[in-house]
């Protein structure tokens, strides 16, 4: 079968022929791939940054954002059946921490996970892969077109589903269910983690900016207007005059991935806020910040930072829900964050696709 590899810390990119693999454990799934999503992760993997490849090889199969369809399953397998759309989930348990061994992969403690297309351990770029079922999601057949957007989606999900765990645990009055009802979120940087993230906001009753550099009538702004977002552009309003221009900030998500703006963006946000980041810049990027201040106001104003990365499963199935609802309320609005689509021969131009139109690239096998 063919598969899409890399040398990491290199630039090479390889259409290469390897053994198809096949159902070994009673426990594991084969899927057919149908469709791989492009990130920043993966482009960044191009061009030679943070990627590991399995033990005793050089050589990486990329891709961590799937769809595929289930041809073959292990005795003991009762999520899905051949026929069934599926994806599978990117980090694998290091088999030693507490989170790990209760299925949250995602806060692992030891740091000895690994990723599928990403650290140690090859990823979805191939025709077929075989995995075992905990990590495994049946995608409903009315969410199949957008399946492939379900990775990204949880990721954004978790962010909120961490911000609002927080609010409700540490403010009187704050419920999980409640407390971003009225409330006015924003989100830095319109990538599909942003707009994602938007849409998981509105979903649960906030009032939505969204901020990035691109021309007002682009395909992103788009997105965010067709939920009922307002859009402000960075190169027009500067961020030390977001809250006079719109008031009180109760939550910003951050999904930019630029370090100086990551932190000036600080001011913006209001008493009892809270601030998710979810954008990994080049860790050579220094920044000349107003320290001071930003201190100064954290402390005075009770507010929270928080990174967040990966999802669990429950987030997953979070963001499952939060696409079939985005169906009901917004047709439309997840496809279009579709922009572009290819055949996985054109892996170096869907890599290469970073214009200001483009939001998320498919490749399809
Ligand atoms: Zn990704
Ligand atoms: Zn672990």
């Amino acid at each position: 079968m063919k598969v899409i590899t890399t040398v990491p810390g290199s630039k090479i990119i390889e259409i290469k022929e390897r053994p198809e693999p096949q159902i070994s454990q009673p426990d594991e799934i084969k899927l057919k791939i149908t469709k791989i999503g492009i990130c920043g992760t993966d482009r960044e993997i191009a061009h030679g940054g943070r990627a590991d490849a399995p033990p005793g090889t050089n050589e990486l199969v990329l891709g961590h954002e799937m769809l595929g369809r289930v041809v073959a399953v292990g005795e003991n397998v009762t999520k899905v059946k051949p026929g069934d759309y599926a994806v599978f989930t990117v980090r694998r348990d290091c088999g030693e921490c507490a989170p790990c061994n209760v299925g949250r992969n995602d806060m692992c403690q030891t740091g000895k996970y690994t990723e599928r297309g990403i650290r140690a351990y090859d990823g979805y770029m191939a025709e077929y892969v075989v995995d075992k079922e905990k990590y495994c999601l049946r995608v409903p057949d009315d969410l199949v077109d957008l399946g492939v957007l379900t990775e990204p989606m949880s990721v954004s999900v978790k962010a909120v589903d961490e911000a609002l765990k927080i609010q409700a645990a540490r403010i009187p009055g704050a419920t999980y269910d409640g407390w971003l009802k009225g409330r006015t979120a924003l989100v830095v940087g319109l990538g599909p983690i942003g707009l994602l993230g938007a849409i998981a906001l509105r979903l649960r009753g906030a009032e939505v900016l969204g901020m990035d550099i691109v021309d007002e009538n682009s395909p992103r702004p788009s997105v965010l207007k067709a939920i009922g977002g307002k859009y402000i552009n960075g190169k027009e309003v500067k961020a030390d005059t977001i809250d006079e221009l719109h008031g009180h900030i109760d939550l910003i998500f951050e999904a930019a991935g630029v370090a100086k703006l990551g932190f000036d963006i600080i001011d913006a946000l209001g008493i009892n806020g809270i601030y998710v980041m979810t954008g990994v810049p080049g860790a050579d990027r220094p920044a000349d910040i107003a320290a001071g201040a930003i201190m100064q106001q954290m402390v005075l104003m009770n507010q929270v930072m928080i990174g967040s990365v990966n999802a669990s499963m429950e987030h997953n199935l979070m963001a499952l829900n939060d696409m079939a609802e985005c169906k009901k309320k917004w047709p439309g609005v997840l496809e279009s964050i579709i922009t572009e689509v290819m055949p996985y021969t054109k892996i170096n131009e869907a890599l290469a696709n970073t214009h200001s139109d483009e939001i998320k690239t498919i490749i399809e096998f």
